[in-house]
């Protein structure tokens, strides 16, 4: 499954050109987006960024200043909330205390006139898909927090819209209840073949459920593209720090060519690093590279005059799974390696204040050109 890979498919949704200014402050700037039909699709960045605004556009609550929002081939400028194809389901769930959930997921039903029987068919049906047929007859607030959100869900899934936008949808649960939650939701997406959009400023909700993460910074895309690749190939310094643990070194080019830069790093010694377009020598630039490809060792590498770095053990901390190691680098400089404790021998002899190499591979982290 994979939509966006395939130039002549259609996007479901797309987001041209749209700016939002509130006065004279612009919370989504010029973005161009799409997003495919029975995508999971999620929106991520910090508090701010213009996430939630760009889900309200799409909803119809709010009207972009300029720009056009298509959906499913038809341009929305114009056209109420009501009658668009999505649904909105809020952080807050929004039921209505005193009505018993059944009631709850029956209210936009009864607004749009439907049928008696046809909707109490559809109630039913709604109750089954998230698992509360015996809590029909109860209030919200006889329901736990991770029941409330199936209420809001099955409210919200209950006119059958193309697309559900989730805002922040599993906020006010616990830890465990949202990892629970997440995979309910794939499963329930991938088996009535909606199209999700869902925002969240947590990382590893996004990474989790989605096909596509749009990471945003100052109501502009900053990239978009799967998990694996947002974590693997960050496009900027922005999406490499933002997502997951990371080195970042500054350097100049030292030299360019054949796929590859030397940059010779501020921390001291030289790093080379596939790439696919060259900077010349001596652009400024960066090196992004994650814990987990980092190697620490008490003696030096093969080849120690490129990727490799001789410091000293600062920190270690066990986390169960596995282990990361702070080494304080000949410049001072911290940086964190971890490895799998799985992979590595129990009596592992490392001390602190020991003397340790840190080293990499050449196709182990990115170039950031910005
Ligand atoms: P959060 O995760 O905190 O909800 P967000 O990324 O969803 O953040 P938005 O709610 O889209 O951010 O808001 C983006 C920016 O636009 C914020 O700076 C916010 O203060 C501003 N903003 C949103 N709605 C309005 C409004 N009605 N009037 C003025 N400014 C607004």
């Amino acid at each position: 499954f994979a939509p966006w890979t395939d130039p002549s498919a259609k996007p479901f949704i797309a987001f041209k050109n749209v700016t939002k200014r509130f006065g004279d402050f612009t919370a989504v700037d010029d973005l161009s987006l799409n997003i495919y039909h029975r995508e999971f699709f999620a929106l991520l960045g910090a508090s701010g960024c213009g996430k939630s605004t760009l889900l309200r556009m799409l909803a119809g609550f709010e009207q972009p200043t300029s720009g056009e929002i298509v959906l499913d081939g038809t341009d929305m400028a114009g056209t109420p909330p009501y009658k668009r194809p999505v649904n909105m389901m809020f952080q807050s769930y929004a039921l209505f205390p005193h009505m018993t959930v059944e009631k709850n997921i029956a209210f936009g039903l009864k607004q749009d006139g439907m049928a008696k029987d046809e909707m109490t068919d559809r109630v039913s049906q709604m109750l089954k898909l998230v698992k509360l047929e015996q809590f029909a007859s109860r209030k919200p607030n006889q329901l736990s927090g991770g029941q409330r959100q199936r209420v809001a869900l099955a409210r919200s899934l209950a006119k059958r819209p193309k697309v559900l936008l989730l805002d922040e949808p599993l906020g006010a649960l616990d830890k465990k209840l949202r990892e629970e939650t997440q995979f309910e939701l794939m499963d329930l997406q991938q088996s009535l073949g909606l199209t999700f959009v869902v925002v969240t400023h947590d990382q590893e909700e996004a990474m989790t459920m989605a096909d596509r993460i749009a990471v945003m910074s100052q109501g502009k895309v900053v990239q978009v593209a799967t998990p694996a690749e947002i974590y693997e190939a960050p496009n900027s310094r922005f999406v490499a720090d933002f997502i997951g643990d990371v080195n970042i070194f500054d350097g100049k080019v030292a030299a360019s060519g054949n796929g590859a830069v030397e940059i010779s790093v501020d921390s001291g010694f030289s790093v080379r690093v596939a790439a696919s377009e060259t900077p010349p020598a001596g652009s400024a630039v960066g090196f992004a590279i994650r814990p987990e490809k980092m190697r620490v060792g008490r003696a030096a590498p093969a080849n120690a005059s490129v990727n490799a770095a001789r410091g000293e053990l600062w920190d270690i901390a066990y986390l169960g799974d596995m282990t990361v190691f702070h080494v304080k680098l000949q410049s001072g400089k911290i940086v964190k390696a971890s490895s799998l404790n799985a992979q590595r021998a129990v009596d592992d002899p490392f001390t602190y204040d020991q003397e340790v190499w840190i080293s990499f591979d050449e196709n182990a982290g990115v170039l950031l050109k910005d």
